[in-house]
């Protein structure tokens, strides 16, 4: 049973979350459950991650990440789930910042997506384990 810290996590993150079920439903997903986040693959999410302007392995959606297949969601589990951990910190906000931090970084010439400071967190995280 979660505490009332993370129950708040979880709703603070919601509107993310739900979108991210809502997806995973609409293209036919497989949906697990790992550590608290619900986890979703299939071919036409794969087919969408490997089309985005950024191809991914995986992608996070408040508490649902989405990968290609199950072995991408094993590799990538702990980048994502610091990404988890940035949408119950910054909930509805998380994505127009992450949007945002991306767009500067672009205009000035940099990497929006390396140098973006969630994405830093992430793979920081990764390189600790
Ligand atoms: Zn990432």
């Amino acid at each position: 049973m979660p505490n009332a810290i993370q129950m708040a996590a979880y709703l603070w993150a919601s509107p993310y979350t739900i979108i991210g079920i809502a997806i995973g439903l609409i293209l036919g997903g497989r949906f697990q459950r790992v550590d608290g986040v619900i986890e979703i693959h299939g071919p036409r999410i794969a087919w969408l991650l490997r089309r985005m302007i950024v191809p991914a392995q995986a992608l996070t959606f408040g508490h649902v990440v989405f990968g290609q297949n199950q072995a991408a969601l094993a590799s990538t589990r702990l980048h994502e789930r610091v990404h988890v951990r940035q949408y119950e910190r910054w909930g509805p906000l998380f994505v127009p910042m992450y949007l945002l931090f991306s767009a500067i970084l672009f205009l000035r010439g940099r990497d929006g997506y390396r140098e973006n400071p969630f994405e830093i967190e992430a793979y920081d995280a990764e390189e600790s384990e």
